[in-house]
């Protein structure tokens, strides 16, 4: 087949764009990315030849060579990997599959500092690509295993790149680098071995360097995770990280442990210091390598992690599991659903741990990873991990907006006769902080808690309550005030405790004609309309009716489509406001003139405005409003 030119994927010739501009400090890594492709290349043929040993040939011994020409000044990374069709040369390095792409790039185009991008280059990963920080062109030829015709791959890293077929090639695949001017120091050997023992000594293949396969090997090929703890340094276990991770932020927790007994393997654990691009994709894949007795299976084994774990790095090698498993069983088998259930209880213990020691550490991964790990609050049907994941719950408060507190911080401070944990969902902490539905238990002193992740609506339903006490919305039913009030000897000194006698029950009566006109004339638009216990200093609210969905959740269901019908709302009113009060004396004189519907309207209008909400008719709001503006202006 004749050479063929194909043009990069729009992303990829954008990020070479890039790439190729960085300034030189960094630019190391190049090798430590291709080194780690080399590896996994490896790791995959032996998973593969587990079930197919032809396709080692005669060629077993798995290794990784560098070698330099300082006369033709190329650098060359050499494995007996996998290796790569002509399809997977095109695909693999034309196109960038990963999500997020498009947005690294537009943000590491639009930084302020765009000519270093590296810290962002760090953080994504660019791999492959980011040999042409150091070469002016590249040259990739590669035979995969199984198939006799090999390929090879050319490009200066523009904007296309010429396939065409190999002469000769061994099995697997040589990136040969035709380094640029400035790159001479790659060719030194000192500088290899320098890079190498920096970045890849962790690596599990034999690194060699020189021409051929009796050169020296440069770092020492031993798995680190079975490596004693002592034998580790905080150096390496950062480097595996951004191996195994593919990102290249600081991890914020390591957890290395062995476990023997009824179960034996090996994990070396990392959560991440930033969020993984990938995060919210709604495959929520973990990508936890898993090993058994040190030959790769596979990443992101469905079944080894649970969703809401997703966001741990590394490596699980178990002991126990059959070299032969395919990859398509794993899910189904005993053993690995036994160490999924090992591993979660251990990672949580892992964090638990940090949240006691290491408060500061662990309030960036709740900030990070929060969200998701609540969606465990939700996924975790049988409640396994319930209490140990309500115990790791971090969230804001009216009394605390700052610093996110515990629910035992939270229950620590409940107000005498305070019976529940009292709550707010909805899209931000500083609109909520503002809900007039919170106005009396701020004046009441009662801290509530602000929810703002979409998930929050959905676990705090499924799980209720908190060592006995009760999860309530404050935008829903009754808030039981009086109760309160009572319990505590705080107001009143009646004697109505019971359920059946709710807080608004005197005012409601005060209210009476007011209410019984304002229900008829909003009865299409509300459920009902009742004198507030909740507000202090907004005339009106909305709230949810006891045994209705609450008013966020509808939100959040109705964005996605789940809800034909609104559900109809409980407009609240202050007794304690001077609207309100001037409606009552009205209605009391039995004045149900056009001013009072303007204003009934008005009151559940600028409620709905409150709880985010387009005026009930927006075109008879204006009328309404404009009607009420020009009679207090002609009154002036
Ligand atoms: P990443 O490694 O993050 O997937 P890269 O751009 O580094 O991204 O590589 C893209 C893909 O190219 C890899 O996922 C792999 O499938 C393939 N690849 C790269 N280098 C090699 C290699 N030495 N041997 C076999 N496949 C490779």
């Amino acid at each position: 087949m004749a050479e063929q030119r194909l043009c990069f994927q729009a992303e990829v010739a954008r990020l070479l764009d890039i790439v190729a501009n960085a300034l030189y400090s960094g630019r190391d890594v190049f090798l430590r990315e291709l080194i780690s492709n080399s590896a996994d290349a490896c790791d995959r043929l032996r998973y593969e030849a587990l079930t197919r040993p032809e396709l080692l040939d005669s060629d077993p011994a798995f290794r990784i060579r560098i070698s330099v020409d300082p006369k033709a000044r190329t650098l060359s990374v050499i494995d007996n990997g996998i290796g790569m069709n002509r399809d997977e040369l095109i695909e693999n390095l034309g196109t960038i599959a990963r999500s997020g792409t498009a947005d690294f790039i537009d943000k590491a185009a639009g930084a302020a500092d765009a000519s270093n991008p590296l810290s962002l280059i760090g953080q994504f990963g660019v791999g492959f690509y980011s040999a042409f920080m150091v070469a002016e062109m590249v040259e990739v030829t590669s035979r995969r295993a199984g198939e006799e015709q090999g390929w090879s791959w050319r490009s200066d890293g523009k904007s296309d790149f010429v396939v065409s077929e190999a002469e000769q090639s061994p099995r697997g695949t040589c990136v040969t680098l035709y380094l640029k001017q400035n790159a001479d120091e790659f060719l030194t050997e000192e500088r290899i071995k320098h890079i190498v023992h920096t970045y890849s000594d962790h690596i599990a293949v034999p690194i060699l360097l020189g021409e051929d396969d009796t050169a020296p090997m440069i770092n020492r090929a031993k798995a680190l995770w079975m490596r004693p703890k002592s034998e580790i340094s905080e150096d390496d276990l950062r480097e595996f990280y951004h191996h195994v991770a593919h990102s290249f932020d600081e991890p914020a927790l390591t957890a290395h442990w062995h476990a023997e007994g009824r179960m034996e393997y090996t994990a070396l654990l990392f959560v991440p210091s930033s969020r993984p691009l990938d995060l919210f994709d709604p495959k929520r894949a973990h990508r936890v390598r898993l090993y058994v007795k040190r030959v790769f299976i596979t990443e992101a084994a469905q079944g080894l992690i649970p969703p809401w774990l997703r966001f741990l790095r590394g490596v699980v090698d178990s002991e126990d599991l059959p070299l032969n498993i395919s990859r398509e069983m794993l899910q189904e088998d005993p053993i690995l659903h036994r160490l999924r259930g090992a591993i979660t209880r251990r990672a949580l213990q892992e964090l638990e741990r940090c949240a006691q020691d290491k408060p500061e550490t662990y309030a960036n991964i709740w900030d990070n990873f929060g969200s998701v790990l609540k969606e465990g609050l939700y996924d975790d049907t049988g409640g396994e991990y319930r209490d140990t994941l309500l115990g790791l719950l971090r969230f804001r408060t009216t009394t605390s907006p700052d610093q996110p507190v515990s629910l035992t911080d939270y229950i620590g401070r409940m107000k005498p006769g305070q019976d529940a944990i009292w709550f707010i969902t909805g899209d931000d902490a500083q609109t909520l902080k503002r809900s007039p539905q919170i106005e009396g238990f701020r004046a009441r002193g009662i801290e509530v808690a602000l929810l703002t992740d979409p998930v929050d609506d959905f676990w705090i339903s499924m799980v209720g309550a908190f060592q006995d006490k009760p999860f309530r919305s404050v935008t829903r039913g009754d808030a039981d005030f009086v109760k309160m009030d009572m319990d505590s000897g705080a107001k009143r000194d009646d004697k109505k405790t019971d359920e059946a006698a709710p807080a608004q029950d005197d005012s409601s009566r005060d209210l009476a004609p007011l209410l019984t006109l304002m229900k008829a004339t909003l009865s299409d638009a509300v459920k009902d309309v009742r004198a507030s216990a909740r507000l202090t200093e907004s005339a009106a609210c909305l709230v949810a009716d006891g045994g209705d969905l609450d008013m966020h959740l509808e939100k959040l269901l109705r964005m996605h489509k789940q809800l034909p019908d609104p559900v109809k709302r409980v407009l609240e009113i202050n007794p304690g406001h001077p609207l309100v009060q001037a409606m009552l004396t009205r209605a009391q004189q039995g004045q149900a003139d056009q001013h009072m519907t303007d204003s009934a309207w008005l009151l559940l209008d600028q409620a709905r405005i409150l709880e985010g909400l387009p005026p009930h008719d927006a075109a008879l709001f204006s009328a309404r409003l404009d009607r009420l503006l020009t009679g207090s202006v002609q009154d002036q």
